[in-house]
């Protein structure tokens, strides 16, 4: 499951995706009369997306492409606690594409692992969303936090994240165990009501996160899977959850889900966490370790290791991977308010820009923006934009 996966097909017809062909007519081939489709429902009076305002998408208003390496493990992220060399040590890494959403939820997992730290001084290594959340936890249970890190916000691969609050291409469904669906299915209800409490209205003032509309678009129905549609397991967290299907909608396809997220601006989030683990008294220590010895060496009797795709190398665990993602950023428009999912592409609409994604490519470590995959992305997300504007300019010329 992730957000590229959902419905390639309909943008057969207005992007040439790699590998996107029409397909013949089989009941032609057959010499079979061909099948007649039922006359589409009449239009309702207010279809859903009329009232939204397209992206313009103008590649003059780009203000820049950008890249990051999503901390992916197959088999889904890593909470766990070892004793090596009398220490404790607590493993929080390998979110994937959705280390945004799940950081209070799994820095909670993370955390618990350690029954009393009051008073008790930690080491959290890592400065991106997970080490910073971990720091906010331990601190409310009373903890002397240090943080060690080489980066700090805004240079952190958190800050390269969407980011949308939904924790998807986050594991390869066939790798999943059922504890590791237990754990990812509490973090990401603990993170779904910690968030909230951290909205703020006008575009998420404060700490950047503010609830928004999301539209997936598709030519069939998009029916359930493990996670989202009626009865997944975070289906109770799509709020406003609807389908539309023909005539009920306006957008450039057959089928639209709605559902409502959060949306977090790492910009904004980021710093005030930062500014609320420092404020909270938590010193900070610079500094790159080169290999795991390293970090026992540390003086605190418990450590968090929360360094991302930094952990492979640290801690020698071959099975996490980068996956480069690569997105294109437009000028702010604030009329935008609403994110949209069509095909591979996604559109995210932040105070610091449109942000404009869609790009999936595993085990690629190369950070250089690619010009082909830019185009690609500004022309797909363009057609769809250009067409949903048509179809709401015919319907009302229709009225
Ligand atoms: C293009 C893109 C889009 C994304 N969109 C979304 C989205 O919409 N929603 C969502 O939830 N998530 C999204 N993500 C995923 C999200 O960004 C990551 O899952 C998350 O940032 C991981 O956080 P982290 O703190 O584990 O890692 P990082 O942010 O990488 O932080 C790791 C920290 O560890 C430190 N470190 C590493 N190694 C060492 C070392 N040897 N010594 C000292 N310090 C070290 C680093 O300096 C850094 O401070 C996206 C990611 C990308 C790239």
């Amino acid at each position: 499951m992730n957000r590229r996966r959902s419905l390639s097909v309909f943008l057969c017809g207005l992007a040439a995706t790699p590998g996107c062909r029409r397909q013949p007519d089989p009941s032609a081939a057959s010499g079979e009369p061909a099948v007649v489709p039922a006359p589409a429902p009449p239009p309702v009076k207010d279809p859903e997306g009329l009232g939204l305002v397209p992206v313009d998408i103008d590649p003059a208003f780009e203000i820049r492409t950008i890249t990051g390496l999503r901390p992916f493990r197959p088999a889904g992220f890593m909470v766990r606690r070892e004793e090596r060399d009398g220490k404790i040590l607590v493993h929080n890494y390998g979110h994937g594409g959705g280390g945004m959403t799940l950081s209070w939820g799994s820095s909670h997992l993370a955390t618990r692992q350690v029954e009393s730290v009051s008073g008790v001084s930690c080491a959290v290594i890592g400065g991106g969303v997970m080490g910073l959340s971990t720091a906010r936890l331990l601190q409310l249970r009373g903890a002397k936090v240090t943080l060690y890190t080489d980066q700090l916000p805004p240079e952190t691969t958190s800050n390269v994240a969407g980011a949308q609050c939904w924790p998807v291409s986050v594991f390869d469904s066939s790798g999943r165990t059922p504890e590791f669906e237990a754990q990812y299915i509490e973090a990401a209800h603990f993170s779904f009501r910690y968030f909230q409490r951290l909205v703020s209205p006008r575009w998420g003032v404060r700490w950047g996160v503010r609830w928004i509309p999301n539209y997936y678009l598709g030519d069939r129905a998009q029916g359930s899977n493990w996670i989202d549609g009626p009865g997944g397991v975070l289906h109770d967290m799509q709020v406003g959850f609807k389908d539309f299907g023909p005539g009920e909608h306006i957008f450039p396809s057959t089928h639209a889900r709605r559902f409502y997220t959060m949306m977090i601006e790492p910009s904004v989030y980021l710093p005030a966490l930062l500014g609320e683990v420092q404020g909270a008294g938590a010193a900070i220590d610079i500094r790159r370790f080169a290999n795991a010895e390293e970090v026992l060496r540390l003086p605190e009797q418990v450590i968090f290791n929360c360094t991302g795709l930094g952990a492979r190398e640290l801690f020698n665990d071959q099975e996490l991977i980068p996956i480069k993602g690569q997105l294109s950023i437009l000028m702010p428009q604030p009329q935008v308010n609403y994110n949209l999912i069509s095909g591979p592409f996604y559109m995210f609409p932040r105070a610091d820009g449109v942000v404009l994604g869609g790009t999936f490519n595993r085990n690629q470590w190369d950070l250089t923006p690619e010009d082909s995959v830019k185009k690609w992305v500004l022309e797909g997300q363009r057609a769809v934009f250009e067409q949903l504007r048509k179809n709401q300019q015919e319907f009302l010329a229709k009225k």
